[in-house]
């Protein structure tokens, strides 16, 4: 796709009456690409109305582009290695894109569907090239849920084991699945180094983990702790969400009791252990089943902040972190905002709003103001519930997704269903694959072993799916 959008830009520089729009309306001819001027949406009050199409050469709906097998695409070859200290100073390689574990909060896993693994001989060969090349003594496995890859044990073993790398290269897993890590990974990645262990359970009881659709059970979570710390972790980091659809206050107290649990567990093997929990508040995203939810209002956040706060200080070992609530009312305008944001956006720079994701410098009266004198409110990008036939301001950008599958989730979130990983059991039509003739490319047939995707997730917590059959031929 890049390189269509630079022969467009290059066709362009070549055409002496060229101007900026003509170059817009050309590239709005690529398929994928999404040119906002050309659009011009419609508002009454705090709702958008419609679309008007200022072209009719562009499209209606702007679908979403992807690639189809990672195997094709062996990129990048030559990583750059920074000349000063980084973030993530190591090799990366990405080891598979999109998640179908399904969890309603979570745009990635929405919009980057099918789950599309790399040959685990590619990402052997890969990490080999990128080590050499560069220099690195830790890589990187990266995805959305690095441990469900199907030859997740074999490529951490492979690396560590390699006698070129003498010992010395350490992996890490940026992004675990608490169900799908094992006492046998833990095993090997420790044998080099111990690199940070971050597990999400999201949800603080199997309630609310039902709601959200992360079906792993608080034994799945006590088992990958048991893992780490039986393997020297001394600390590890679980991260919460607050603030989610149908929550209570049991809920967010589930939180301090799942991290005591831990604590307990790694006081088995150690002395001294810390479990840190940090606690998010809940933005709703587009193109996930939560788009019509409200979230909460920072008051309300900082209630069940302070909650958790006091029931976790009869812990010791056991750490809250949280995110501002201010912050997070913010991210909810950002989250879901529509054309009127951008002019929102830049009063609050004029007005002195630089390093706005600084903590110390974040202002939410900046955001406030400036929503206001633009005539818009922070609740109603916020707080306010979407109806389910309200046009939305994303409405015309597709991932491919069936609008009736995302209320479908919606629906089953606040009736408690949970749906399992269509990776491993029927499709439940949401659209991404058949929508761009994609299937997903998972070389294991089942569930990673370790947890409950592998040892009986539960399957009365599914929905029905119909099936229909027909005679053909004879
Ligand atoms: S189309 Fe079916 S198999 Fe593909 S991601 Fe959606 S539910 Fe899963």
């Amino acid at each position: 796709m890049v390189s269509e959008i630079t022969d467009v830009v290059g066709a362009w520089k070549a055409d002496p009456s060229r101007d900026r729009a003509s170059l817009l309306k050309a590239l709005a001819g690529v398929e994928g690409v999404y040119v906002p001027s050309l659009y011009a949406p419609r508002f009454e009050g705090c709702r958008q109305v419609g679309l008007d199409l200022l072209d009719p050469g562009a499209p209606e709906i702007v679908e979403k582009r992807t690639v189809a097998d990672l195997g094709d695409w062996p990129y990048p070859k030559n990583q750059l290695v920074p000349l000063t200290e980084v973030v993530h100073d190591r090799l990366n390689v990405e080891v598979f894109r999109g998640c179908t574990r399904g969890c309603r909060f979570c745009q990635a896993g929405m919009i980057t569907r099918p789950v599309r693994e790399r040959p685990a001989a590619q990402v052997a060969e890969m990490v080999a090239r990128g080590i050499e090349r560069t220099g690195y003594n830790e890589v990187a496995l990266t995805s959305l849920s690095s441990a469900d890859f199907s030859g997740i044990e074999g490529v951490v073993a492979d690396v560590v084991d390699d006698p070129n790398n003498g010992g010395q290269v350490s992996v890490s897993l940026p992004s675990l699945r608490v169900d799908a890590f094992t006492v046998a990974t833990a095993a090997k990645i420790q044998q080099v180094k111990r690199t940070g262990l971050t597990f999400a359970p999201e949800g603080g009881t199997w309630r609310m983990r039902k709601v959200i659709n992360k079906l792993i059970s608080d034994d799945d979570l006590f088992a990958a702790v048991d893992a780490a710390f039986s393997q020297g972790w001394r600390r590890v980091k679980l991260y919460f969400l607050i603030g989610l659809p149908t929550e209570r206050d049991e809920d967010v107290l589930g939180i301090a009791e799942l991290g005591k649990r831990c604590v307990e567990i790694g006081k088995q093997y150690h002395q001294h252990v810390t479990v840190s929990a940090s606690v998010g508040g809940f933005v709703p995203k587009a193109q996930t089943p939560f788009q019509w939810h409200s979230q909460n209002a920072p008051r309300e956040l900082q209630r069940k902040i302070t909650l958790l706060r006091d029931a976790a200080k009869k812990t010791k070992g056991l750490q809250i972190r949280w995110h501002e609530p201010a912050a997070t009312a913010a991210e909810g305008v950002l989250s879901r905002g529509d054309r009127r944001i951008g002019a929102v956006l830049e009063r609050v720079w004029r007005n002195g709003g630089t390093f706005q994701e600084w903590s110390e410098h974040f202002d939410l009266s900046l955001f406030q103001g400036a929503l206001a004198d633009e005539g818009l409110s922070m609740d109603d990008y916020t707080t306010r519930m979407r109806d389910e036939d309200e046009m939305l301001p994303w409405d015309h950008l597709s991932a491919g997704l069936h609008k009736d599958f995302l209320i479908g989730e919606y629906h089953d979130a606040i009736e408690e269903v949970g749906v399992e990983d269509c990776r491993w059991t029927p499709c439940y039509d949401c659209g991404a694959c058949t929508n761009y003739d994609l299937e997903h490319v998972v070389a294991s047939a089942s569930a990673p072993a370790g947890g409950s995707q592998g040892t009986g997730q539960g399957l009365d917590l599914g929905r029905p799916v119909s099936v229909s059959l027909s005679r053909s031929g004879n």
